[in-house]
């Protein structure tokens, strides 16, 4: 029985497929109006296809073991705006009619399965863009789902149903329910296999996939179950197929959706050109013809595809979860240690940070440096400019001083209200001065007005500390030691920098005094 076309084949589609869908068919660059070059193409594309699905058929009684050209159609139109989806409909029309009649069927059997066959990709691209917008977003597990009953299991269903009732008036290919049967098979695999590889090769990821320090590491695991298909399918003594399942398990952990996809694709190719020219462990089925054989392979793919796909999907879900968790724990706790008003480092983070330099400090014996910042006069400021611009004046400072900052190991906090501190590790008293006294002249520099400041512009004050920490001193001695000096800052008139050498011994600290 030659069921030609109509009842579905054609095997070899994905090098073709590569070459045809690529970035033409991406949901990112939808084109609005239809692009004819792009039509020309997918018409002699699904011609082709169509073509060789019909040729290859008859290697297997005129059974479409696997029809991918509803599923390529399906694809290509689903990322591209509904306004340009009728020249598609019309090109698929018109290849598949084509395609049968260069076959030899008539004109009406031809047109009565074209018909079939783009009930299937128009009920499939109407309802999923209605329900899920882009319906080939199959890593997703509701889309998937919904692509899987949609596309897969209902539209072919129904256009099974037609074609093989079709089919039927014309040729006597045995009893309706096996026409149907065949006939539903290829194309749920068909639709199945082809929508997702489109899907994958409009991924970033799939290249990705293909660079060139993961293609070793892409073809070994995709080698593995091709591998294993291979020699389960050229041996027809025991039935090994159980083989194939952990090494595409393999390929779902490793290389994620768009491996499992092609892993299931090469599966396929394999063991259905091994199955229907005679070979493989199908053929241990006895007292059964090859269409028989041929049902048992495609229903061996679905069960494949139908149980690694949806795994696949979830891992990446679960991976993208992860991936964002990850980013948001990140930015959480770049919350919790910023200071909301200037944005440099909360007091927390400085506290955490000053302990960490005082550890490294001491191991190394190196001297550690402690900058204490206080605007002068603020409580005026506030009572002449208002709190708001109170805090312009703070964001200001804040980023002068956290200009001042040279070194990814040093830090500038808010160390409270109008208070400011730097931590500079490695840093000697003479060079902390240095910095400090920078610091204070950039905000003079600035000239912002305060009418209750002598000098009529804002200034700020500073005390330093340095020096290199003993094993027995306290942390607290730097800080005693700067907010000294930051006293004598204010004491001897503000608008200057005092320093305080904090001599960090055992016996506790002592302090020289002196002024920058
Ligand atoms: P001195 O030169 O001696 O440091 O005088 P001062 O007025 O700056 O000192 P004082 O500690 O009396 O005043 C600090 C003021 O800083 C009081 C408070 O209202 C103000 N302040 C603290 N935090 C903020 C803030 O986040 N925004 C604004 N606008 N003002 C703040
Ligand atoms: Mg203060
Ligand atoms: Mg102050």
């Amino acid at each position: 029985m030659e069921i030609s076309k109509s009842t579905g084949d054609a095997s070899l589609e994905v090098g073709l497929m590569a070459g045809a869908v690529p970035e033409t068919t991406s949901a990112s660059t939808r084109p609005e109006s239809v692009r004819w070059g792009h039509l020309t193409a997918t018409f002699f594309v699904l011609l082709l296809f169509s073509w060789l699905g019909i040729v290859l058929s008859r290697q297997s009684d005129g059974v479409a073991t696997i029809w991918f050209t509803n599923g390529l159609l399906f694809a290509l139109i689903v990322t591209r705006p509904k306004k340009t989806w009728l020249p598609y409909f019309v090109a698929g029309f018109l290849a598949d009619v084509l395609a049968d009649v260069v076959y030899g069927d008539p004109l009406k059997l031809a047109v009565g399965v074209s018909v079939a066959n783009s009930v299937e990709v128009i009920t499939s691209a109407i309802l999923l863009t209605r329900w899920f917008g882009n319906p080939l977003q199959l890593t997703k597990r509701i889309p998937l789902l919904g692509f899987l009953g949609v596309a897969v299991v209902g539209a072919t269903a129904v256009t099974s149903a037609l074609g093989a009732s079709w089919t039927m008036l014309f040729v006597n290919a045995g009893p309706w329910w096996m026409l149907f049967r065949t006939w539903y098979l290829g194309d749920v695999l068909g639709m199945a296999i082809i929508a997702p590889l489109v899907f994958i090769l409009q991924r970033p990821g799939f290249f990705s996939m293909l660079h060139r320090e993961q293609l070793p590491k892409t073809l070994l695991f995709l080698m593995i179950p091709a591998a294993a298909t291979a020699l389960v399918f050229s041996h027809s003594k025991d039935p090994l197929i159980f083989f194939i399942f952990p090494a595409l398990l393999l390929v779902v952990f490793r290389l994620g959706f768009p491996g499992t996809v092609l892993s299931v694709f090469v599966i396929a190719l394999i063991s259905i050109c091994f199955t229907v020219t005679g070979h493989g462990p199908l053929m241990l089925i006895t007292g059964a013809n090859l269409l028989h054989k041929i049902v048992i392979e495609q229903i061996f793919v679905a069960v494949a595809l139908f149980t690694f796909f949806p795994v696949a999907a979830l891992l990446e879900e679960r991976k993208a979860l992860e991936t964002s968790l990850q980013k948001s724990e990140l930015r959480y706790r770049e919350l919790a240690n910023a200071d909301s008003l200037t944005g440099l480092a909360n007091r927390r983070a400085f506290d955490e940070r000053l302990e960490q330099a005082w550890d490294r400090a001491m191991r190394h014996e190196q001297s550690l440096a402690l900058l204490l910042v206080d605007v002068d006069l603020f409580k005026a400021y506030n009572d002449l400019y208002g709190h708001v611009g109170g805090d312009d004046c703070l964001r200001c400072i804040a980023k002068v001083i956290a200009s001042a900052l040279q070194d990814k190991a040093e830090m500038a906090a808010r160390f409270g209200g109008e208070e400011f501190a730097v931590i500079l590790p490695n840093t000697t008293m003479e060079s902390a001065v240095h910095i400090a006294e920078d610091v204070r002249q950039a905000v003079a520099a600035m000239k912002m007005p305060h009418s209750g400041n002598q000098l009529g512009i804002q200034t700020i004050s500073i005390g330093v500390a340095a020096g290199v920490p003993d094993r027995n001193a306290a942390l607290i001695s730097l800080l005693t030691a700067s907010d000294h000096a930051l006293y004598r800052a204010k004491y001897l008139g503000r608008n200057r920098v005092e320093s305080t050498m904090a001599v960090m011994a055992s016996d506790g600290m002592s302090t020289a005094d002196s002024t920058a």
